[in-house]
C-alpha cells in the first residue's frame, strides 16, 4: 500500500489530495467548493503514469458533502482507473459508475491506499495524538460539536461517506486542536469562574495546530539541530491567524482560544476584544447573539476596519493613500508585534520567528512593521532579504535576517494537508508497533 489519501470536508467544501508516500510527491487533488448553493464548483489535478500533469474545472449543483465524495470519488476514478470525466457521462451513467465504484474494490485496489487522513478541526481535550477512526472516536467528535459548531459536523460528514467508500482502511482523524494540548494550564484557564471549564469545557483550546506543527519542523531543519531543542514563535498570516510560542518543540501558548475568534486581527474576524463590548453592543443597540457572531466574526478584523479582506488589496489601497487600508495594516501588526512580544517573554530565549499562511508568506510589508523596533531583542530584519523576489521552486523556505541576527526569522510556506498525510501514515504505522495514537 503506497498512498495516503488526505479529505479536509469544510461546512462548504471537501478538498482532497493523493499522495506517494515513498516521495510525498502529490499525484492527484482536487476539491468541491461551494456544496449547498446552485453553481457548485469541481476541480481536479492529477500526474499521469509518465508524471503528465491534467487539470479539470466544473460547475454543477453539488446538494450535500454525500453528493460531493461522490465527485470527488468519480475524479479519483477519473483518474486512477481511467473512468470518463464526469461531465462527457449522462445523469444515469454516473449512477451505475458510482453503484459499480461502491460495490466494487477496483478504485480501492487502484488507489493502494495505505491510509485516509481527515483534518478535525475540534478535538477538545481528548485528543492529542493523531487517532484511528473508529465508532467511538466518531461519537467522540461529535460530542465536541457544541465547541466548533460549523466545523466538526462537516468533517465528520467526510469521515462518514469516506469510511463508507473505503471500508477496509485505516482512516486518521488529525485535529488543528491536538499540536496545542501541551500547552500549561495558566496558558489555556481563563480567568473565570473554575465550574464554567469543569462542566462546560471553556479554555483556550487553539486551532492552525498543523500548521504550526508543520512549520516548527521545518523551521528545526532549517536550524540544524532537532525541534525538541527548537524555541519558536510561529506566525500563521492567512484569513484566520495566530501565534504560536513553541519551548522545546512544544507548543506552550497560542492566540486562539477557546474558538478562533480570539488574538490576532485577521481577515473577518476582530481577534482580542473586551468582553463587554458585548454587553455594550447588545444595551445599547440590540444587537441579539446571532446579530454579534456574524459582527464579531464574518463583519470585523480587515474587513470592518477597512471593508475589504484581502491584503493583497489593502496593500495596494494604502499604497494610493487610503487611510482606512492603512488602519488596518497598522493596527494588525500593532497587535502581532504584541504577541511576538509576550510571546518572547514567555520564552525567554527565541531561535527563530516563523512566517506562514498567505500573508506571511507573501506580504514583505507586515513582517518588516510587526519586527520594527525590535533590534534590542536581537530580532534583526534584512530589508533585502525580505524584499527579494525568492525563486518559487528553489527559494521557497528563506531566511531574511541579518546575519549577524541571534533571532533567525524565516519564511516558510505552510503545507497543512502533507503533515497530516504525514501524521496518518505515522498513525497506521505506529498502530501495528510502537504506541504513536491514543485518544
Ligand atoms: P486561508 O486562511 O483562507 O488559507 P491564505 O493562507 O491563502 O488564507 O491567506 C490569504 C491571505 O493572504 C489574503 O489576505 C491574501 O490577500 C494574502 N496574500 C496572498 N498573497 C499575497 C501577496 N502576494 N501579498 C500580500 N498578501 C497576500
Amino acid at each position: 500500500m503506497s498512498k495516503i489519501l488526505v479529505i479536509n470536508s469544510g461546512s462548504s467544501s471537501i478538498k482532497y489530495k493523493l499522495y506517494d508516500r515513498d516521495d510525498w510527491r502529490v499525484l492527484a487533488s482536487g476539491s468541491v467548493m461551494r456544496i449547498g448553493e446552485p453553481a457548485s464548483e469541481i476541480h481536479s489535478e492529477w500526474l499521469d503514469g509518465r508524471g503528465e500533469h491534467y487539470s479539470s474545472r466544473s460547475t454543477t449543483p453539488i446538494a450535500t458533502h454525500a453528493d460531493g465524495m461522490d465527485r470527488i470519488l468519480l475524479a479519483l476514478a477519473g483518474q486512477l482507473i481511467n473512468t470518463p470525466p464526469p461531465h462527457e457521462m449522462t445523469e444515469e451513467e454516473i449512477d451505475h459508475l458510482l453503484q459499480a465504484l461502491k460495490d466494487g474494490e477496483a478504485l480501492a485496489e487502484a488507489a493502494e491506499l495505505a491510509a485516509v487522513g481527515h483534518r478535525v478541526v475540534h478535538g477538545g481535550e481528548a485528543f492529542h495524538l493523531p487517532t484511528l477512526v473508529d465508532d467511538d472516536v466518531i461519537e467522540a467528535i461529535r460530542h465536541m460539536s457544541p465547541l466548533a459548531p460549523l466545523h466538526n459536523p462537516a468533517n465528520l460528514d467526510g469521515i462518514l461517506v469516506a469510511r463508507e467508500l473505503f471500508p477496509g482502511i485505516p482512516h486518521v482523524a488529525v485535529f488543528d486542536t491536538a499540536f496545542h494540548q501541551t500547552m500549561p494550564r495558566t496558558a489555556y484557564r481563563y480567568a473565570i469562574p473554575d465550574y464554567l471549564y469543569r462542566e462546560h469545557w471553556v479554555r483556550r483550546y487553539g486551532f492552525h495546530g498543523t500548521s504550526h506543527h508543520y512549520v516548527a519542523k521545518r523551521a528545526a531543519h532549517m536550524l540544524g539541530k532537532p525541534l525538541e531543542q527548537c524555541n519558536l514563535i510561529t506566525l500563521h498570516l492567512g484569513n484566520g491567524a495566530s501565534a504560536t510560542a513553541i519551548r522545546d518543540g512544544a507548543s506552550v501558548d497560542t492566540s486562539m482560544g477557546m474558538t478562533p475568534l480570539e488574538g490576532l486581527v485577521m481577515g473577518t474576524r476582530c481577534g482580542d476584544l473586551d468582553p463587554a463590548i458585548h454587553f455594550y453592543l447588545s444595551k445599547h443597540l440590540g444587537l441579539d447573539n446571532d446579530t454579534l457572531d456574524d459582527l464579531l466574526n464574518r463583519q470585523s478584523g480587515l474587513l470592518g476596519l477597512c471593508g475589504v479582506n484581502d491584503m493583497r488589496e489593502i496593500q495596494r489601497k494604502a499604497q494610493q493613500g487610503d487611510e482606512a487600508a492603512e488602519l488596518a495594516i497598522g493596527v494588525t501588526c500593532h497587535r502581532l508585534k504584541k504577541y511576538i512580544g509576550a510571546y518572547y517573554a514567555e520564552l525567554g530565549r527565541v531561535d527563530a520567528i516563523v512566517f506562514t499562511g498567505g500573508i506571511g508568506e507573501n506580504d514583505a510589508e507586515t513582517r518588516a512593521r510587526s519586527c520594527a523596533g525590535l533590534e534590542r531583542l536581537g530580532i534583526e530584519l534584512d530589508p533585502q532579504a525580505n524584499t527579494r523576489p525568492h525563486d518559487q521552486l528553489t527559494d521557497l523556505e528563506r531566511d531574511i535576517a541579518t546575519a549577524a541576527s541571534p533571532v533567525r526569522l524565516l519564511v516558510i510556506p505552510t503545507d497543512e494537508e502533507l503533515e497530516i498525510a504525514r501524521q496518518a501514515f505515522e498513525a497506521v504505522a505506529g498502530a501495528d508497533g510502537s504506541s504513536s495514537v491514543s485518544s
